[in-house]
This record gives C-alpha cells, sequence and structure tokens, in this order.
C-alpha cells in the first residue's frame, strides 16, 4: 500500500570506511529505496552514459575510450594539470546527476517507498544537499577504525588511507551537520544491524 505522504528523504554519509555502504544495504533491507550518487556519477560517465557525448564535444573525441567509455587516465592527467577543465567537466556530469536523482526519487515515490536513502558525497559540505533532505544520518567511527578497515579492504597502507582521509570533511564537520550518528565502532555485523533497526523506525521502516 502506498504511503500518504511523500517519503522521508534521509542523506547518509560517513568518512571513508565509516559503514555507509553497509548501512545503505541495511535500510534497503528493510524496505528503503536508494539512491547512489556515486554509481548514477559513474554510469554516466560509462560506455553509452549521458555525458559521455557532451565530453566528446567539448574535451574532443581522443578522452573516449575505445569501449566508449571516459578515458580516465587521460582525463585524470588534463584536469590536474587544468583546473579549469574540471570545473567544466563537473559542470557537464553534475546537471545529469542531478537529473537522474530526480528521475530516481519520483520513482521510488512512485512505488510507495516510506524512506528513500541518498548517498551522496560531499553530502556535508554541499548545502545544496542539505536543504533537500529531511534527515542527515552519519555513519561515525574513529580514525584508527577506518584505516583499519580500509587497508584490509583494499590493501592501501595506513599512510594511503590517511591520505584519502584528510581530502574528506573532518569528523568534526560531519558530526555537526547530523540528525542522527550511528557509532560504528567495535561493534558487530548484528549489533549494526540491531541499530539500524531502531533508527528505521524513526523512517516509517
Ligand atoms: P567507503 O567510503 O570506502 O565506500 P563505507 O563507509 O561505505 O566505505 P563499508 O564498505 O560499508 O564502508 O564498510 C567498510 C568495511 O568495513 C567493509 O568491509 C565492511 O564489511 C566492514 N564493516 C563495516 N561495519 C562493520 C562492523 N560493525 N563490523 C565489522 N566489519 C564492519
Amino acid at each position: 500500500m502506498k504511503p500518504l505522504h511523500a517519503p522521508l528523504r534521509l542523506g547518509l554519509t560517513g568518512g571513508i570506511g565509516s559503514g555507509k555502504s553497509t548501512v545503505a544495504r541495511l535500510l534497503c533491507d528493510l524496505g528503503a529505496g536508494l539512491i547512489d550518487a556515486d554509481a548514477i556519477s559513474r554510469a554516466s560517465t560509462s560506455a553509452h552514459g549521458a555525458a559521455i557525448p557532451l565530453i566528446a564535444a567539448q574535451f574532443g573525441a581522443h578522452y573516449i575510450g575505445e569501449d566508449g567509455a571516459l578515458h580516465r587516465e587521460r582525463m585524470r592527467q588534463h584536469v590536474f594539470a587544468d583546473p579549469q577543465a574540471k570545473a567544466r567537466l563537473e559542470a557537464i556530469i553534475h546537471p545529469l546527476v542531478g537529473q537522474q536523482i530526480a528521475a530516481q526519487s519520483g520513482a521510488w515515490a512512485e512505488a510507495g517507498k516510506a524512506c528513500i536513502v541518498f548517498d551522496i558525497p560531499l553530502l556535508v559540505e554541499s548545502g545544496h544537499w542539505r536543504r533537500r533532505l529531511d534527515r542527515v544520518l552519519v555513519v561515525d567511527c574513529t580514525a584508527a577504525t577506518q584505516i583499519e578497515r580500509v587497508s584490509a579492504r583494499s590493501g592501501l597502507t595506513a599512510a594511503e588511507v590517511q591520505k584519502i582521509m584528510a581530502v574528506q570533511a573532518s569528523r568534526t564537520q560531519r558530526l555537526a551537520g547530523a540528525d542522527l550518528v550511528l557509532f560504528n565502532d567495535g561493534i558487530s555485523m548484528a549489533e549494526l544491524a540491531k541499530q539500524v533497526r531502531e533508527v528505521g523506525l524513526q523512517f516509517g521502516l
């Protein structure tokens, strides 16, 4: 049955390795709809993605690989050498991602979801997104746990993980923007799932 109200729009954020994807999955298991902005962005620059013809027109076909997807390494070098190119690339990709997010939100609302989870990088840094969400859930853990989890998953060294963390919003900034915090540290997956179920109850899940 469709809920009488528009779905609650829940922003989900957290530093690298905090457990965002795990929490997103658990919320989906409880019936939430998911919008994964990273996946949408990647899809726009993969083969036949909506950004591909625009990138070819603006930057040249040289930036499109033989498989029809963005030649990421070539573009990475280009934007590294020319900061304006980064802004031009973002001016192509961001509106497309925004359109796709709007379309997916509409589809989830139409499907009768009580809650839509917005997994959006830079959510804390972006006033744009904060204004469009009803609540922000931050998945938090200590820096030591972030390093441990990401190193175990990716094989990166502690120094490499710290470098990534240094360019993300700080833990303090993130917590300041939170309506709710899940402290995912020193707890089992089963305990995390239990806490997510409790949080989900507040969002009609
Ligand atoms: P990223 O920002 O890199 O995408 P993330 O915040 O989405 O990371 P996850 O991928 O959900 O984080 O979790 C990182 C790793 O830590 C995964 O391997 C996950 O299984 C593990 N993990 C998360 N929470 C727990 C927990 N409570 N107990 C044990 N392992 C956990």
